[in-house]
């Protein structure tokens, strides 16, 4: 509002300045004029426009502005303060020369006009405890005061509305009345009431709505043009030199009492700051709204994360650890003993030592606990490995484990510690161990985890073919190239190259050849008669001898059967060798049961070797029963060789005895062999068993044989393993 204002009071300034600007210029030169005092009228209550101080000095805006007029040209002035009524007609009669008014036409009778200096506005002042005005029409039919001669007055009477005025003395008077309720209302100046109001602490309530805005001029008695020209000129000066700038920011605080100060600037700024913080706060709520739900997405995702990174921790442990134990797997295993295995950058690899552990009593647990106890026995015994925190362990599977050692120097304390019993809930169970060690000494050997374990595997395995506990690796436990190819052949071709030869025996009694001993020849495309010795301990370990039994059982069975309608081949007997690998099989009595329909089963004796018998000697024992009850022959071979105990002959139903080569050769030259050859023939007689010697080479061996009243005789110097037709043939040729 006040740059408006200024704005306003800059045109007035420059029209005074290009019409009259010379005069005042002029009149200040003019002695005359400045010798002339301009007496100022106006009112004593006017503030802030004029008014007195308690020491009736004239006060206010109006007569500041007087006093800078009166600067531009040294004019003397003078101020008469008084009713608002006396001031106006002070100047009509001329007794004083000018005063601050509202123009108005009625006014415009008795007064001349300056260009405007200020403006001014009306409102509506009512009762602070009575009812509120804020329109004229409201008004209507109220007492409403107005001052005397106040332009107010004036305007009230010219609009002809139905109100009822109460003319007051003054500007005060009229608002006093309103405090008295004298008057439900009154209209007046809004600043100069305000001012009142505060100044006088009055009910009133002023309304918000301003109206009638109303320049604010000097007057001067109509027809004084001179002093019209003269003010006007003045308040052109001090509107160009700054002087109405710096009289008005003397009392902009009151004459803009609702713009001053930072709280109005606040207030205004509000209509601003209200909206704008409205936007802000939706836009800060937004903005932690979608904070906290990025935070919850963020945390929900980290979540997830952490689970994932779990899981995946949980899935990796798994697959590089046994279930059972808790221990390495296989592969993990290995690819922690190659980074072991592996040079350093000096070349160098420490030497690792690993011992492969076997618990070879895992089917008997299994058969005697069940699979649970002993699957919870390998976990116990895993968890053992486990706890022993310096080396590393990993279970292969079924009992098989590994373990590294810093040297083999531990082996026996780890030996030691690991064959203490294990309880489970069936019991104390002591795990029965077979261990093979091997050793990765320097770079050198520049072997991988899967050889070194390989290695291992090969002692383990020594060292239960030699029945000792452990067994370190040597070049020497390496199976034969030639008995892997032998396996290998017998897995694809089963028996096909196979064939039977008989090697005749001697009855010592009849003189003729009463038996035969049916011996396995192997005919390999490549290796030549592959003999026996080679290949069956091969299969009895490959578990491939069943197989190869039932096939010699057939072909014997076959050639009894062709034998059976010839007059010098219906009588003999043929004696199979049986490993005692066949007596553990559930399906070999069954077997031989099918086997023997169409033959005299007396025409069939079985062989078991002496230490057969013995390790497996409950079992035998059952099975010889039966096989004897089944009308077939049994005699324990390489009788000698074993414990050469006649006690457990007793306990089984065998037939005969064939005493061992070993000491049927050397009768003729060992008196020792002489003695246990004759005391065992002696004692198998008294036990009724018949009595074979084998490996009988020459004539004196065969005549001591038969001294020392042999049965039968066997060996190269009656023949050779030999095929059938020759061994036919020899048999039709008769003895001698
Ligand atoms: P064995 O049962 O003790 O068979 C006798 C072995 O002594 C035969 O060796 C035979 O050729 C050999 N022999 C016989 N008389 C003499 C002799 O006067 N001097 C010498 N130095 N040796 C003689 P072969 O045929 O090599 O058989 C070796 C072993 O192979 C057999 O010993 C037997 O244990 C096993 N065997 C042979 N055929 C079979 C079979 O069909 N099944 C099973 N399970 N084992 C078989
Ligand atoms: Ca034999
Ligand atoms: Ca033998």
């Amino acid at each position: 509002m006040r740059s408006a204002f200024y704005s306003v009071g800059l045109i007035v300034a420059v029209t005074a300045a290009v019409v009259p600007n010379s005069a005042s210029t002029q009149s200040s030169s003019d002695p005359s004029v400045q010798e002339n005092t301009i007496l100022y009228a106006g009112s004593e209550y006017y503030p802030p426009f004029e008014w007195l101080d308690e020491k009736g000095r004239a006060h206010g805006f109006t007569t500041d502005l007087q006093r800078a007029m009166a600067k531009t040209d040294n004019t003397r002035i003078e101020f008469q303060l008084s009713s608002w009524r006396a001031a106006l007609d002070a100047v009509i009669s001329g007794e004083a020369d000018a005063v601050a008014l509202i123009p108005s036409d009625n006014r415009s009778d008795s007064f001349s006009f300056t260009q405007p200096f200020h403006y001014l506005t009306h409102g509506i002042f009512s009762h602070a405890d009575g009812p509120h005005y804020t329109q004229l029409s409201q008004l209507n039919g109220r007492t409403v005061a107005v001052a005397e001669g106040a332009f107010a007055e004036y305007k009230l009477r010219s609009l002809g509305l139905d109100i009822n005025r109460l003319i007051a003395a003054d500007e005060l008077d009229c608002l006093q009345k309103v405090a008295e309720q004298a008057a439900a209302a009154c209209i007046e100046v809004t600043i100069t009431s305000e001012q009142l109001i505060n100044r006088y602490e009055l009910p009133l309530s002023p309304s918000k709505t301003k109206f009638w805005p109303q320049p604010y001029v000097l007057g001067v008695k109509k027809g004084n043009d001179e002093l019209l020209k003269q003010l006007n000129d003045k308040l052109a000066t001090i509107m160009v030199n700054g002087q109405y700038e710096t009289v008005y920011q003397r009392w902009q605080h009151l004459l803009e009492p609702g713009a001053h100060g930072i709280w109005n600037a606040l207030f205004n700024a509000l209509w601003f700051i209200i909206p704008l913080l409205v936007f802000a706060s939706i836009a800060l709520f937004w903005s932690v709204t979608l904070r906290y739900k990025v935070n919850q997405k963020t945390r929900a995702l980290r979540t997830k994360l952490q689970q994932n990174k779990a899981l995946q921790q949980k899935i990796e442990f798994n697959a590089a650890h046994d279930n059972i134990t808790g221990l390495y797997t296989r592969t993990a295993f290995f690819s922690e003993l190659n980074s072991r295995l592996k040079p350093d950058n000096s070349g160098q690899t420490l030497p690792v030592t690993l011992v492969s552990i076997q618990i070879t009593n895992v089917e008997s647990m299994i058969t005697v606990f069940g699979y649970e106890t002993a699957i919870s026995t390998i976990g116990k015994f895993g968890q053992r490995l486990k706890e022993m925190h310096q080396y590393t362990a990993a279970h292969f599977g079924t009992g098989l484990f590994a373990l590294t050692l810093e040297n083999e120097s531990e082996l026996d304390e780890v030996v030691n510690s690991l064959r203490a019993p294990l309880f489970s809930e069936a019991g104390e169970i002591e795990p029965q161990l077979t261990f093979g060690v091997a050793q990765s000494h320097c770079a050198i050997d520049n072997i991988n985890s899967a050889e070194l374990v390989r290695r291992t595997i090969t002692a383990l395995m020594a060292a239960r073919k030699r029945k000792v506990q452990h067994c370190t690796y040597s070049d020497s436990d390496e199976p034969d190239a030639q008995n892997l190819q032998l396996l290998n052949d017998f897995h694809r071709f089963g028996c096909q190259q196979f064939i039977l030869h008989f090697q005749p025996q001697l009855d010592i009694a009849e003189q003729k050849i009463s038996h035969a001993e049916a011996l396995i020849r192997w005919q390999h495309p490549s290796l030549g008669m592959v003999p026996p010795n080679k290949f069956i301990p091969l299969l009895e370990e490959s578990g491939g001898i069943k197989q190869l039994t039932c096939w010699v059982i057939k072909q014997a069975v076959e050639k009894l059967q062709r034998d059976a309608n010839s007059d010098s081949l219906s009588s003999l007997k043929l004696s199979i060798n049986i490993s005692s690998h066949d007596l553990l099989d559930e399906e070999f009595l069954p077997f031989v049961r099918d086997a023997i329909t169409d033959i005299d089963p007396s025409r069939l004796l079985f062989e078991i070797t002496e230490s057969g018998l013995i390790e497996e000697s409950s079992h035998a024992k059952n099975v010889i029963f039966t096989l004897t009850s089944l009308g077939i022959g049994c005699a324990v071979d390489d009788f000698g060789t074993g414990y050469s105990s006649l006690y457990y002959l007793n306990e089984l139903s065998v037939q005969e005895i064939k005493l061992d080569q070993v000491f049927v050769q050397s009768i003729c030259n060992s008196q020792r062999s002489l003695t246990i050859v004759k005391s065992t023939i002696d004692l198998a007689h008294q036990l009724e068993l018949i009595t074979v010697a084998e490996g009988v080479e020459n004539q004196p061996t065969l005549d001591k044989l038969i001294e020392l009243g042999c049965d039968r005789i066997q060996g190269f110097f009656i023949a050779k393993p030999i095929p059938e037709d020759e061994l036919n043939s020899l048999i039709q040729k008769g003895w001698n």
